[in-house]
């Protein structure tokens, strides 16, 4: 029987029952697919087939879903060695690196990670932990001196850079206010505050100018609030109850009302006014600069007007000097005292009465307990007889020689007003000194001319002297 002639595909499909032939054809394809694939065309062509291919396997939902799975555990599986995840790691930081160079993909990766965090905020245990971290980070950054400093700075500028904003300033404000009044429900926070702002602003008020300003603030704004009636009237009432209150107060506390009533009379008027000189009780006087009195004297020397290392102004000095006008009796007008001439100084009140020009009489007495002198009565004036006193003193130029003098306002009154003894070369001298001044030149008083004359026949020992003021001579 011949053999019948077998197709080529038939003989191909017995051949390949045969172990060895068919894996010399694999290995033959192999061989050729590789060769094929060295042509850039085929293998592009090929590629695409591919995934066009698993593209559309991919739509099919389950399909998709068992590769995901297995991509999954095969790359978990490659994860669980190390050293393949630190190069993987390292591909992907380069790799972003790489894409973040290009801004487009930096803006979406920004814009990506912007919605991302603020998704993962929303939830409030997420933002928690967010917060607590960020204030770790930042206390730890500013433990580095340099960088709070660069953090003050910045926050500085950005601020005042906020505040041009009229509005934010309001904001601001608005939040400040209500920030403080939740603070200060807090007692002891606001016992703290008090004590704070109590001295600032005693501090502040030192300053004159300052708590002039602030007077005459308040000042404006308690008479508008007081154009308000009711308001008037509320202040009042209000008035009326405080006083009558610490009147009550004042009344029961005898401790304390003995107590001031000792402070206050110990008190004594020592005060200089730096203006006018006068002498002052502490509680009449305003605390004044330096720099005003050098203003008020600018000739004369002041130092000597400060009372416990301050100045001080009366009243009257004070206002005037407040409507900028200089003090009427403030002594740069003429009113400084005279030096007194070294004639003139250390005598004794008759030794004076023996050469001045008149001899008042005047009764002065006590005013009550409070230690002051009042003028009683009227005031006689009785002109003096230089020559008179001339004429009886010294015996001798000696400096050591005294004279009891007794001055009666009548030779006939058996008590003299004055009775001391004198020295008369002091008394001498001050004539001296007093006739060549003006005044006495005017009146034509002259020091007796026979006084040396008469030295020998007054030393006839004349131990005591007296001589009447006759009254109505002028
Ligand atoms: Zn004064």
């Amino acid at each position: 029987m011949p053999r019948k002639k077998l197709s080529m595909k038939e003989r191909v499909r017995r051949k390949r029952e045969h172990d060895e032939f068919r894996q010399s054809e694999a290995a033959k394809n192999a061989v050729a697919m590789k060769l094929r694939r060295m042509d850039d065309n085929i293998r592009h062509e090929e590629q695409e087939r591919d995934t066009a291919a698993h593209a559309e396997r991919r739509q099919i939902d389950v399909y998709r879903e068992e590769e995901n799975e297995r991509n999954r555990i095969e790359h978990s599986t490659r994860r669980e060695d190390q050293s393949y995840r630190e190069v993987e790691k390292e591909r992907d930081r380069i790799e972003h690196s790489t894409r973040r160079e290009d801004e487009s993909y930096r803006e979406v990766e920004k814009e990506r990670d912007r919605i991302e965090h603020s998704t993962r905020r929303e939830d409030g245990s997420y933002r928690e932990v967010e917060k607590q971290r960020d204030r770790i980070e930042h206390s730890t950054r500013r433990e580095d001196e340099s960088y709070r400093e660069v953090e003050n700075e910045r926050n500085r500028i950005e601020h005042s850079t906020r505040r041009e904003d009229g509005s934010y300033r309001e904001v601001e404000k608005q939040r400040d206010r209500i920030e403080h009044s939740t603070r200060r429900e807090n007692e002891s926070y606001r016992e703290v505050e008090n004590e704070r702002n109590k001295i600032e602003h005693s501090t502040r008020r030192e300053n004159e100018s300052y708590r002039e300003v602030q007077n005459e603030r308040n000042r404006i704004e308690h008479s508008t609030r007081r154009e308000n009636e009711t308001y008037k009237y509320t202040e009042q009432q209000q008035n009326t109850i405080n006083k009558a209150v610490s009147r009550h107060k004042a009344q029961i506390d005898y401790a304390n009302l003995c107590k001031s009533f000792q402070s206050e009379i110990l008190d004594q008027p020592r005060w200089i006014c730096s203006s006018c000189g006068g002498l002052w009780y502490r509680s009449s006087m305003h605390p004044t600069t330096t720099e005003t009195v050098r203003k008020l004297h600018p000739k004369k020397s002041y130092a000597h007007m400060k009372v416990d290392g301050k100045y001080f102004l009366c009243g009257t000095c004070h206002d005037s000097l407040k409507n900028s006008d200089v003090p009427r009796l403030c002594m740069s007008n003429g009113l400084y005292f005279p030096p007194i001439p070294h004639q003139l100084q250390n005598m004794t009140t008759l030794e004076e009465r023996l050469v001045a020009l008149r001899l008042p009489f005047a009764q002065i007495r006590s005013l009550g307990s409070d230690r002051q002198y009042g003028i009683r009565g009227g005031v006689v004036n009785v002109p003096n007889d230089m020559d008179i006193v001339a004429k009886v003193i010294p015996r001798r130029f000696d400096e050591t020689s005294t004279v009891q003098v007794q001055l009666k306002r009548r030779i006939s009154y058996k008590h003299p007003y004055m009775f001391q003894t004198i020295r008369p070369y002091k008394v001498f001298h001050a004539a001296n000194y007093l006739v060549r001044t003006e005044l006495y030149k005017k009146e034509n008083v002259f020091l007796s001319s026979d006084w040396a004359n008469s030295v020998s026949r007054v030393s006839q020992v004349i131990n005591s002297v007296s001589f009447e003021c006759t009254p109505g001579r002028s």
